[in-house]
């Protein structure tokens, strides 16, 4: 689903963009969008709701901002999407519904964000599907310690399994028949409206600095905060370029570069959130362009890179400015500098976009960065005692057969 139009925001407003705050800034692109579907009354009351954690842009160059897009509850930058989602989902709700089942496939960070966002939200109930193996201490414990409407199941298979299993059950008579089925991942819209938010935020707070020429560098692995990102461009944001950063789940930078869309099986690495080989939302940017390769091409550069430079990176970064991003933040730190070199000699303001908090990811840390990374409130308050979970392997008959004899 795309909206019809994309709406453009009135251009006092992004002349005084700088005058509002973060829930206002929210409050002004949602209603764009929303145009009277929700009175402004209650729809303020949802995004203070919603957008009650800060996003600081940490500067760490001259020309280089960190946006930090962890400080919600799952310590992810999903929580933007999954918040709002699961409020207005619940808006709509009416007595005569059948109870919501939401399905969600999950990489690591998805299923943390829709599981905390919807945790005892009345009349729905989620089922997340995630990799066997392949998330990490604390991303198991946030989709497997919440009990209440959330039941977390591990695929023998890869994210990509758990993403064909989910579009198939959407398509199913019979679970359709059961179920009032509907999808938390970035395919659903209600996601990617709340992501706008934060580009035009950072957006305000450079504006307040002077800063010009902005470049968004975005971790990418199913493209939804990149197309947020070209939404907000088409609404009126000024954006320079936009960069996409992957690791070696490259099937978007190979398009670009060869023009050949090769989806392919995806490959586990450090930034697991990105292991993607199919992106659900490329067919959302190229609708955007109007499927355009060359008009996509001026604002959108991409690189890919290795789980070693991946690691260079995170040292990199903390050696020079005793910071510690993530592994995926790290790629769009890299991408960032490549882009740099090869823009030498014209004035650009990067802003990598943070996507987690680096608690997430302990492996991938060296011992000597790993000691410095602090504990967020919200790792404390996991509960590591009451965690349930449902093993099923790679099939989708399996796992249709658990759906209909479990959920009701
Ligand atoms: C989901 C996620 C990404 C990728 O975002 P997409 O919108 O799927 O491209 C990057 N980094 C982290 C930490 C994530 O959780």
């Amino acid at each position: 689903y795309m909206p019809v139009v994309i709406p453009k925001l009135r251009s006092e407003f992004i002349n005084h963009i700088q005058d509002f705050s973060f829930q206002e800034i929210a409050f002004e692109i949602a209603s764009a969008f929303l145009y009277d579907e929700i009175p402004a009354v209650e729809l303020k009351l949802i995004i203070d709701e919603v957008i009650n954690f800060p996003a600081p842009l940490v500067q760490l160059e001259d020309d280089l901002f960190i946006l930090e897009l962890f400080h919600g509850p799952s310590m992810a930058f999903k929580d933007f999407g999954a918040r709002f989602m699961s409020r207005i989902m619940s808006r709509y709700f009416r007595k005569e519904d059948k109870e919501l089942t939401i399905l969600v496939a999950t990489s690591g960070d998805t299923g943390g964000a829709v599981a905390l966002g919807f945790k005892g939200v009345e009349n729905t109930a989620v089922t997340i599907l995630f990799p066997k193996g392949k998330v990490s201490p604390v991303q198991e414990l946030q989709l497997t310690g919440n009990g209440q409407n959330i039941i977390a199941i591990e695929i023998d298979g890869t994210f990509d399994d758990c993403q064909a299993l989910v579009k198939q059950a959407f398509l199913d008579p019979d679970l359709n028949e059961k179920f009032r089925l509907t999808s938390a991942n970035s395919i659903n819209i209600a996601r990617l409206i709340p992501q706008v938010f934060y580009y035009f935020h950072a957006f305000a707070e450079l504006k307040k600095m002077g800063e010009t020429d902005l470049v968004f560098s975005v971790p990418s692995g199913n493209f939804g905060n990149l197309a947020a990102g070209l939404i907000a461009q088409q609404m009126g944001l000024p954006v320079k370029q936009f960069i996409a950063a992957t690791n070696v789940n490259d099937t978007v930078p190979v398009f670009l570069s060869a023009g050949e869309f090769l989806p392919k099986s995806s490959v586990q690495t450090y930034s697991n959130a990105m292991d993607v080989g199919n992106p659900s939302n490329w067919v959302r940017i190229m609708d955007l362009f109007n499927g355009d390769v060359s008009e996509l091409k001026k604002e959108l550069s991409a690189f890919s890179f290795t789980d070693e430079q991946t690691l260079e990176a995170i040292q990199d970064v903390f050696q020079k400015h005793n910071y510690i991003v993530c592994p995926h933040t790290a790629i769009a730190w890299i991408a960032a500098k490549n882009f740099q070199k090869n823009n030498s000699g014209t004035n650009n303001t990067i802003v990598c976009l943070s996507t987690a908090h680096p608690c997430k990811f302990p492996d991938v840390f060296p011992e000597e960065i790993r000691q410095h990374i602090a504990e967020p409130n919200q790792v404390k308050s996991l509960n590591s005692e009451n965690q349930s979970k449902i093993s099923l392997k790679n099939d989708f008959d399996n796992f249709k057969n658990y759906l209909l004899s479990k959920r009701n």
